[in-house]
């Protein structure tokens, strides 16, 4: 059931998520349609993206004929500013509840908490660990805080009620399916969260990009089951090996933010991934022995040779929608 927008009326902005993935792209066609491509889209760049994906949002509008995604990153220059400062006041040795050693704030402090302008990365920083699948604060943090905060709040401010248009599925989840379609935002006074496509199916997406002959990102055809950031926290085991044999420069880089994050972290311990992501795990896990897990079969002992076929890219999967290049 879709529910009649209103037009041109002044006091509303529409302001759509879009990440690059296959249901952001059909939130945009839709809102595109049904407002007459009056509405405001942002993509919130995380630091954590495959440039195809940038490129795929980024060229969205000449594509289609809608409007230009913005491009928003957040920054965390204040938040390690702030551990610098708690670090430095001596009040994390003085705390009750998980003091840090004399030895380990000089080693902190003396690492440095300067930003990298990599959002995804100084926010990890700036908290000492990274994600996990129960609190992915980087959703949070990354994408919907900086939307808010960068443009639906001054939009808010400015007089207008915002409508943001989420592409969430009720068939993706059973924790999704009990969203309503729309409801007025429990946290942010003028603005109303809108789920259009809750009754969608898969195959509704496709068709909806087929209507409008826009292919999907182009990640979905070398078999990727989701686009966002590559690697996601919750990626797949198929998709971590994917990025392992396509892209091992995204693998090197968690590599190094693992690295960043521990010299920042009190216990001198994370990893990118949650040490749930690998059954049997007895505790954290880092990229490279996950990457080795990514490629065994079920129950992760043993090796599945076909992963180390030399297979083209054409080779792998292709994503079932078949829209895509
Ligand atoms: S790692 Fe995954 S959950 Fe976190 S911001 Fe990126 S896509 Fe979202």
């Amino acid at each position: 059931m879709n529910i009649p927008l209103i037009v041109g009326r002044e006091n509303v902005k529409h302001v759509v998520s879009v990440s690059g993935g296959k249901d952001s792209g059909a939130t945009y066609l839709e809102a595109l349609e049904r407002t007459e491509g009056d509405f405001i889209a942002l993509c919130a760049d995380t630091g954590n993206e495959h440039p195809e994906t940038l490129e795929y949002v980024s060229r969205l509008h000449e594509r289609t004929g809608g409007p230009k995604v913005q491009i928003i990153k957040a920054d965390f220059t204040a938040q390690l500013e702030r551990k610098k400062r708690f670090l430095e006041s001596g009040k994390a040795v003085s705390r009750t509840k998980n003091p840090w050693s004399p030895a380990r704030v000089d080693q902190v402090l003396a690492h440095g908490l300067k930003p990298t302008g990599i959002p995804f990365l100084d926010l990890c920083c700036s908290k000492g660990f990274f994600p996990a699948r129960n609190s992915a604060f980087c959703s949070q943090s990354l994408k919907r805080l900086s939307n808010l905060s960068l443009v639906q709040q001054p939009l808010i401010d400015s007089g207008f009620h915002v409508w943001s248009w989420q592409g969430i599925r009720a068939e993706e989840s059973a924790k999704r399916a009990c969203y309503p379609m729309w409801e007025p935002s429990p946290d942010t006074e003028g603005m109303t969260i809108y789920r259009p496509l809750m009754g969608w199916t898969l195959a509704d997406v496709i068709a909806k990009h087929k209507h409008h002959g826009l292919k999907l990102n182009p990640l979905y055809g070398m078999g990727f089951e989701r686009v966002g950031c590559l690697p996601c926290i919750n990626s797949s085991k198929k998709d971590i090996r994917l990025v392992a044999k396509l892209f091992p420069w995204a693998i090197e880089k968690i590599r190094q933010w693992e690295n960043e994050v521990r010299a920042v972290s009190r216990l001198q311990v994370s990893t990118f991934f949650h040490q749930d992501t690998t059954p049997g795990a007895s505790g954290p896990t880092q990229i490279d022995e996950v990457v080795r897990w990514s490629r065994t079969r079920h129950g992760g002992k043993q090796y599945d040779l076909l992963v180390y076929a030399d297979q083209s890219i054409s080779d792998v999967c292709i994503y079932a929608g078949g829209l895509c290049e």
